[in-house]
């Protein structure tokens, strides 16, 4: 048998349901490899392997039970386990979204997304790294230090969700949940070579998620194929009443076409997307997959998404808006540490000064800045207009085609401190992947080759809103006739 931890989900539940392994097995071949990885990778803030091993005997039990009784009638994900991203909550498990003004914060309640999972059956091993509530493109701005990309330990895994990337793609976990504001499970999917699901805004519930900017804000999974992240995403969705923005539906069902045939599925290709100071490596390898997709029967054709080039200064005004409000909630009153001090103001202002590092000071004073009277209707107004037109592109594009192709990122992983002091280097990383946030729209990110120096190239399809069915069809389909999916990083020698 394969080893535990290169198991697919498929391929574990159904293992743990024969017998052929047990989930104190499966979770305790995961831990063990975490152990012996993470002094390499840094992927994790917080790890319950006591409490893990001990739901994996809970759920041995239940399984033999219905092994005896010859029954099916288990939660679908039974003793399978996985990690959750650092700003989602866990009750039992700290949650510092990356930040030292939460260090010690331990929630009282689990995010849905989370508690749905667990309902299911999953095994929540750890809490994985993250960039500073979320803010970031490479998990540098951690303040509990970097991940590692297990391609390449020199390099950043991307961000935010740069520890759920690393800790997959290191077979640590099959699959973990990572958030989505502006890129943040696409682009460290792309940078670690696995499959990264963004769905429509809504149709994931935010509850339990530490905010950042709560109009792009979403909740999404890394896995190793579409297969997997489809799995679990189909059993975390749909309606939550204690989120206000989460849509009324019921969860999507994604199934997935025993066979790779894309026939009468149109994929549009915006030229916007393939600007200069792309790296030639990643252009070539998007269009090879492209040229892929269109052999299992899609037609592929060029389209515009003219507003495209404002998209970053866009999202780089109306996510530290957002940000500088949600924010404000940590002052040492209710969460976190607090910095000792005679007066109200002066504790906040301390307590502000010494728990938030550097890139979210500077996003906390750009978006008040940004929303202060006399300066609104200029940036945050005009910015929202902006948006409108950005979300205008993509429904127009959707009238013709199904769905659009695109690279996730403008180069494959960078070196740890290479963007050094330089923000704007930083937020160019992104200039991919928030025009889907801006427009609510649904993305999955998966690997299609590698660079010559071996690290990973990601593509990702973006469809209209609530579309993720045909996104997840056509990434399986071409999982089906490719195998980039299953390339794992060498770090055993
Ligand atoms: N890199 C983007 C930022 O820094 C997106 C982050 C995210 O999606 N959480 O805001």
């Amino acid at each position: 048998m394969a080893e535990p931890t290169d198991l697919s989900i498929a391929e574990a539940v159904q293992s743990l349901r024969s017998g052929e392994i047990s989930s104190r097995e499966l979770v305790a071949a995961c831990l063990a490899r975490i152990d012996r990885l993470e002094p390499r990778l840094h992927a994790f803030l917080a790890l319950a392997p006591e409490a893990a091993l001990q739901q994996a005997d809970r759920a041995d039990e239940r399984l033999a039970a219905a092994r005896r009784r010859s029954s099916t009638d288990l939660p679908p994900l039974l003793g399978l386990p996985v990690a959750v991203k650092d700003v989602l909550c866990v009750q039992g498990m700290p949650a510092t979204s990356g930040s030292a003004i939460l260090k010690g914060f331990l929630p009282p309640y689990t995010a849905t997304t989370v508690a749905r999972l667990l309902q299911a059956g999953v095994i929540v091993i750890g809490k994985t790294n993250t960039d500073e509530f979320a803010m970031g493109s490479s998990t540098e701005n951690s303040a509990y230090g970097v991940t590692h990309n297990p391609w390449d330990t020199g390099r950043v895994p991307g961000g935010s969700s740069g520890g759920s990337a690393a800790a997959v793609a290191a077979r640590m976990v099959p699959a973990a949940l990572g958030t989505d504001t502006g890129g943040s499970v696409r682009q460290p999917a792309s940078f670690c070579g696995v499959t990264g699901i963004k769905p429509t805004y809504g149709l994931n519930s935010r509850y339990g998620l530490v905010a950042y900017g709560s109009s792009l804000d979403s909740v999404g999974v890394l896995a190793r194929g579409a297969a997997d992240a489809a799995a679990l995403l189909r059993l975390m969705a749909g309606y939550d009443p204690a989120d206000a923005t989460s849509l009324d539906l019921p969860a999507p069902k994604l199934p997935l076409p025993p066979d790779p045939d894309l026939t009468g599925l149109k994929i549009g290709v915006p030229e916007e997307y393939f600007i200069q100071g792309i790296q030639p490596e990643v252009e070539e390898r998007v269009r090879g997959a492209v040229i892929q997709l269109s052999e299992l029967g899609a037609e592929v054709r060029t389209i515009s998404l003219p507003h495209t080039e404002y998209a970053l200064p866009v999202y780089y005004l109306i996510a530290p808006a957002e940000a500088s409000a949600n924010l404000a909630r940590y002052d040492g009153v209710r969460f976190g540490p607090r910095a000792a001090s005679e007066d109200g103001i002066d504790m906040f202002r301390k307590t502000r000064g010494a728990g938030f590092g550097a890139e979210v000071k500077r996003r906390i004073m750009l978006g008040t800045y940004a929303l202060s009277a006399g300066y609104y209707d200029a940036y945050y107004g005009q910015a929202q207009k902006a948006r409108t037109l950005i979300r205008r592109d993509f429904e127009a594009a959707f009238e013709t085609v199904d769905a659009i192709a695109a690279p996730v990122a403008p180069t494959t992983a960078f070196r740890i401190g290479q963007h050094g002091d330089d923000p704007l280097a930083m937020y160019l990383e992104d200039v991919f992947t928030l025009p889907a946030n801006l427009a609510g729209i649904p993305g999955l990110a998966f690997p299609v080759g590698f660079d010559g120096q071996g690290l990973p190239v990601g593509m990702q399809l973006m469809g209209p809103a609530l579309g993720e069915e045909r996104l997840f069809r056509m990434a399986h389909a071409y999982q089906m006739v490719t195998d980039w999916h299953l390339r794992a990083p060498r770090l055993d020698e």
